[in-house]
Formats: structure tokens, C-alpha cells, sequence
């Protein structure tokens, strides 16, 4: 892979003859290539060379298989990662390494997870993702709002970058979207230089972090490759010193929702992609975050979506569900469910409170591994606002999915 920054924002990659394109995501998931092109705009034009690798690596690493040549010289340090982590050779290296700033950003979308890390730290600033069209790709997915998303961003009074891109469009399959999941992060890393920064925030929860939830593997995931910090990802990112850290790691959906609604930014929440004045309430996600919004707030269902709709049949069938612990969790706690489109997934699950208890305390681990200058805040947070795992609710977490 031969990767070209011109202008310090408008990437380039061309594929070696071993270079595939077709791969694999770090979370396993099937991806294919659409174009070897995109841009970031909102930045600077020179950062470190170690962040334009990292910026870029989140872009091609899918389709790299043994070698990455950038347009200028890394790190021996930010090569080693490289190398330690997915087993390509990289450079050329020359660079001194990048001393991590002091300031945390938070990556910020706006949804109930992005909120309630950002809440956690109220100093700090926003870094917001926004897609925009490609030019020479067809956009086939008008009705995802990125400039409500925006807006909403605008509307918190943080001190706000939003980085403006389209290299979800160099994704032909499944859809456009990240390469990698940190991809979103491509912005922000070109910004650390400017803003200070020596870490980055996710709303990634406990379900991405520790139960291998999303399109991954729905089991105990100590090592995740993505979101540990000993984890590939995690040693890149502290090599080019912008730490990952993930502020609701340790906390359930429940727990971000419950914080988000309970935030100075509640009016500025917004996990639907398609509404333009409020959430559509009409698609798979909107039922699923209403599912457990009415658990939190302990009243029924309320949703337009019946039974019949594609979104909602999966509940016809046998568990494993995406989010699976959420969904037991409203299952237990949203009153009259058997009423309502879940009931079919009542037979599957133990929906008793106390089977799902754990899902509203702090997976204590998940504090420890915040970088040292930023602990302490979030566990005071946290002590104060949600409250420490008990010794049997950490070992729900850990036998999750082994059952
Ligand atoms: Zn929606």
C-alpha cells in the first residue's frame, strides 16, 4: 500500500499487487473497496507524520496485507505498532516520535453515548465527524442527515471542531460508512497538533468494550482489538500520543441513556440518522434505543413500529440479538412488554431485575484503564452518578456469552 497526502488533507492510496480489495474490519466484518480516494476538510494542513499515518491506516488497513509506504517519514516507535499489530512492514522511518498533548477531545456524534461521555468531562472539546458527498461516488443514502447531526453539535456550546469527509465512500460493502472503525477519529487525529491533544474520547459502552456487541462476537472480549488499550488499536494510538480513551466504558446503555437525559446537552441528543426535527421513531434503531429509553424511564413501549415491519421480526427468532443484554434489560423493566412486538423474545431470557441489576453499576476495570490524567475525574463521575459493580455483577460481565 502506498498512501499520499496532497495539501495535508486530500488522501491518496494506491494497492501493492499482494493489496486486496476485499477484507475484513478489525471486528471481523466483510467489507469491500469502493475508491482509492477522499478527503478531510476542517483541518490543518500539517500535523505529525505519525497522525497522518494513523489518520490513514484507519482508512486502509482492510486492504493492506504485508507492506504501508507513506509519503513521509513515521516513527520507529509508531513502525513497531504497525508491524506488532498487524504484521506489515512500514515506513520509512525517521521521525521523532509525537510528545502526547495535555487536552482530552471527545468524539462526538450526538447520541445518547457520545452525551454521556462528554458529560463526564464538561471542559472538554468536541470533535465532530460529518460525511459529506464524494465526488466521484454516488451518494445512495440521502436520508442520512449529517447537517442535522451537525447543527445539533453546534447547539452545545463546547468548544467545537467538525471535520468534514467522505471517505466512508471509498466503502462499497455493505454500505458507505467506516473502513475502520476508528476511522472517525481520521479527523481528529489530523487536529491533535492544534488542539493539544493527547487523548480522545469514545461513547464506546460496555457492550462495544467488554461483551463483543455490534457485528462482533458477543462474548467477554478483555482483549478487544479495537477499544483495549493493549490492544492493537490501543498501542497505535498511544504511539502517535492521542490515547483512545472510552469515558462510558465500564457502563450499560441504560446507564449512558439515563446520563444523556439527565444532561446539561438532553436537548441536543440525537441517535437517529433520519429525522430532521426529532429521531424518525420508524427505524431499527429508533425501536431499539426506545426499548431502552421506556426501561429507564419505566413506562410502556411507544412506537409506531408493529410486528410485521423487517426491523422488528428479528424478535421472532431465536437470540442472538445486536445489543442482546439492552434488550433483556427492557425486557424486564418495560411495563406491559408482553403487549408489544418483543414478547416473543420474553421466552428466552431470565427478566427478572435482579438478572439485570448489573447493567446499571460500573464494570470497575473499565476505570482503571483511563489514562492516568484523566481517572480520576471520571471515576469521581461516576461514584457519585452511577456507582461500582458488586462482586457478583462483575462476574456477569465476565462469563457473558460463555453460558
Ligand atoms: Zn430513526
Amino acid at each position: 500500500m502506498r498512501v499520499t497526502w496532497s495539501a495535508g488533507t486530500h488522501l491518496t492510496f494506491r494497492l501493492d499487487p499482494e493489496d486486496e480489495i476485499t477484507g475484513q474490519a478489525s471486528d471481523e466484518y466483510p467489507i469491500k473497496l469502493a475508491t482509492n480516494s477522499c478527503s478531510i476538510g476542517g483541518v490543518p494542513g500539517d500535523a505529525h507524520p505519525d497522525l497522518y499515518a494513523v489518520a490513514a491506516w484507519t482508512i486502509v488497513a482492510p486492504w493492506t496485507r504485508k507492506r504501508i509506504t507513506f509519503d513521509r517519514a513515521i516513527s520507529a516507535e509508531l513502525a513497531r505498532a504497525l508491524h506488532d499489530g498487524w504484521g506489515v512492514e512500514a515506513g520509512p522511518v525517521g521521525a521523532e516520535p509525537r510528545k502526547p498533548g495535555a487536552r482530552l477531545a471527545i468524539s462526538y456524534s450526538g447520541g445518547a453515548d457520545s452525551v454521556a461521555a462528554a458529560t463526564i468531562f464538561p471542559e472538554a472539546p468536541f470533535v465532530h465527524f460529518r460525511r459529506v458527498a464524494h465526488p466521484r461516488v454516488p451518494n445512495r443514502w440521502p436520508h442520512y442527515r449529517s447537517d442535522v447531526l451537525a447543527r445539533l453539535a453546534a447547539k452545545t456550546g463546547r468548544e467545537l471542531s467538525t471535520v468534514t469527509s467522505d471517505l466512508e465512500y471509498t466503502l462499497a460493502e455493505p454500505r458507505p460508512g467506516y473502513p475502520e472503525h476508528h476511522a472517525v477519529a481520521a479527523g481528529a487525529l489530523l487536529l491533535a497538533d492544534r488542539l493539544d491533544l493527547g487523548g480522545l474520547g469514545f461513547g464506546y459502552e460496555m457492550g462495544s468494550r467488554w461483551l463483543g456487541g455490534g457485528r462482533y462476537l458477543w462474548r467477554f472480549t478483555p482483549d478487544n482489538p479495537m477499544w483495549s488499550p493493549h490492544g492493537r488499536w490501543g498501542r497505535l494510538f498511544a504511539a502517535s500520543g492521542v490515547h483512545i480513551v472510552l469515558p462510558v466504558g465500564g457502563v450499560s446503555e441504560a446507564v449512558t441513556m439515563r446520563l444523556a437525559l439527565g444532561s446539561p446537552l438532553k436537548d441536543q441528543v440525537r441517535w437517529c440518522l433520519r429525522g430532521t426535527d426529532g429521531p424518525c421513531r420508524n427505524c431499527g434503531k429508533c425501536l431499539y434505543k426506545e426499548l431502552i429509553q421506556a426501561a429507564v424511564e419505566r413506562r410502556p413501549l411507544d412506537t409506531p413500529i408493529t410486528a410485521d415491519r423487517s426491523m422488528a421480526r428479528k424478535y421472532l427468532k431465536k437470540p442472538p440479538y445486536g445489543g442482546q443484554e439492552m434488550i433483556q434489560y427492557g425486557l424486564a423493566r418495560v411495563p406491559g412488554i408482553e403487549n408489544t412486538l418483543f414478547a416473543p423474545a420474553l421466552d428466552y431470557f431470565d427478566v427478572s431485575e435482579e438478572a439485570t441489576s448489573w447493567l446499571e453499576h460500573c464494570y470497575p476495570p473499565a476505570l482503571a484503564e483511563i489514562p492516568e490524567q484523566w481517572r480520576a475525574q471520571a471515576a469521581a463521575f461516576v461514584e457519585e452518578n452511577v456507582g461500582l459493580m458488586t462482586e457478583s455483577e462483575v462476574r456477569r460481565v465476565e462469563s457473558w456469552g460463555s453460558a
